[in-house]
Order: C-alpha cells, then structure tokens, then sequence
C-alpha cells in the first residue's frame, strides 16, 4: 500500500484511532449520523416546513447551503447573511445543530458565529487559503471531496485544517466526474473503506450530488452504510419541484424518512450483530 509519510495528523496512529467530533449533544463518528435539509435556503417558510419534519424522524443535523458555488453566475446565488440568520433561527427553534458552506475567507467569521459546522464545498476543496482560515476557526469543517481530487490530494486538504490546530475535520466523498455521464457524479464508494483505513477522521457520503437522481438516493444510501461510513448527508425539500437549486435531486421529507429508517436499521444491526 502507498505511503503517505508526508501526512502528519490525519493518518491513524494505532488500528482503533477514530476521531469522534462533538456538536452540541451529537456524537459524529460514533453510530450513524443523519444531515439532511434543503440545497439552498429559500425562505424561513420554506427551511423550516423542510425542517420539522426531518427534526421529528429524528435527523441528527440540519443543512441548508446559503452562500452557493453555482456553476453559471445566473443562478440563484444563495440568500447569504439573511440566509445565516434563517437557518440559526429554525436551527434553535427546532434544537438541532446546523451546517452550512462557506465559499470565502471573508464569510468564515460571519458564518462560523451562525452555525454549528462549516462545509467545505467539491469546488474550492482546495482553496488554501479557505483551508487555513477554517483550520483557525473553533467549529468543526465537514470537507467535501473534490469532483477529481485523488484520495492523497483530499487527505492533504483534511492536513491543512488540522495544521491549522482544528481538530475537528469530516470528510465527505460527494462523487468525481468519470468518463460516465448517466449520473450526474460517479460516487466512489470504495473510497470510504479505503480512506477509513488511512485516517481517523469520519467519512460521510453525499448520495444526492453523488448521483443526481432521487431514484439513486436509497440504494446508495444503505451502500454507504455497509461501506463503513460515518453518516450521511441528503438533500431535501419539502416541495422539491419547487426547489431553486438541485431541484433535479432533491427529495421530499416522506421519501426521505423511509430511507432514513432503513439506514438506521441496517446500521443498527450492524452494530449490534456483525460488529
Ligand atoms: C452542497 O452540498 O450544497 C454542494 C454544493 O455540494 P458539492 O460541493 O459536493 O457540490
Ligand atoms: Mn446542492
């Protein structure tokens, strides 16, 4: 197996070395953590009616992205500060952490006083200097893969933030462009074994980017439990044909609760049973 002797703090220093990053009463890396909510955050309306009920199946934490890397600068941009606002506000009301993308040093301040994790986004997974300022920050970062980072490459940006004294990284592989275009990513699922045996941070798995298809949600849903993940991130909305970002992938609270169920079922058991 490849060396990464360059790594200093994200390589495991014994078999059983796992990181367990705490959010309020959530315990990520330990059993299965469920983030889920909406692209974009539209309106508090449209947050919270997503919200409640995902808060009531029993989600661990809310999303909802407020400064969005669209592709075409004619797209809906994101609700920025008031979207912060929004999503801190339902957060509280229905008591559960939240986590949102911060795209630029310049947001890391504003943001990091709003929520409770900050994400990384695929595109700017290796923005250093992105890298660095959530490395000073005291919340946790969820890292997204980059579309065609290399598995050394995501480990080096999850090293940046460490570096920088934070130690509270997750890292979440998102799906890379392949040759193949039938889903809107190909998510790679041997990344998560295979990353999990390296490093001591928790992997999460992106379903709804990594395929682009609702269809695709539930099955790679329960792959990603079985590859070994630490949890899951979904999106959802709760009128998703109205939806103004990734409409395309979004799911509704009811579909949304049925796979919930069966990964915490099937995660359960494997716990309990072949653990
Ligand atoms: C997102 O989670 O809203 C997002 C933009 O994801 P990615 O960075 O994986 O494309
Ligand atoms: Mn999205």
């Amino acid at each position: 197996m490849k060396k990464f002797d360059n790594l200093k703090l994200c390589l495991k220093n014994s078999k059983d070395h796992k990181t367990i990053v705490e959010v309020g009463n959530v315990k990520i890396g330990s059993g299965f953590t469920m983030i889920a909510g909406p692209c974009s955050v539209e309106s508090e309306e449209q947050t919270y009616k997503t919200a409640l009920p995902l808060k009531k199946a029993g989600i661990d934490i809310l999303r909802g992205g407020v400064f969005k890397a669209r592709t075409s600068p004619y797209d809906f941009q994101g609700l920025g500060v008031e979207g912060l606002k929004i999503l801190k506000k339902v957060g509280k009301e229905l008591d559960i952490p939240v986590i949102t993308e911060v795209l630029d040093t310049r947001d890391v301040e504003v943001t990091a006083a709003h929520v409770d994790i900050l994400q990384i986004g695929s595109r700017n997974m290796q923005n250093f200097s992105l890298l660095k300022e959530v490395g000073s920050s005291d919340k946790p970062v969820l890292l997204k893969r980059g579309m065609s980072a290399t598995l050394e490459e995501w480990l080096n940006c999850a090293e940046y933030i460490l570096e920088r004294g934070n130690p509270n990284v997750i890292l979440c592989e998102r799906g890379i462009r392949t040759f193949d275009t039938f889903t809107r990513n190909t998510l790679d699922m041997a990344v998560v074994p295979s990353i999990k045996i390296l490093t001591h941070l928790p992997v999460f798995v992106d379903p709804s980017h990594g395929t682009g298809n609702p269809d695709l949600i539930e099955p790679m849903s329960l792959s990603a439990v079985g590859a070994g993940a630490d949890g899951l991130m979904i999106e959802v909305h709760y009128k998703p044909e109205e939806a103004l970002s990734d409409r395309e992938q979004a799911i509704d609270p009811l579909k949304y609760i049925g796979i919930l169920k069966k990964v915490r079922k099937m995660s359960d058991f494997i716990i309990t049973e072949l653990v």
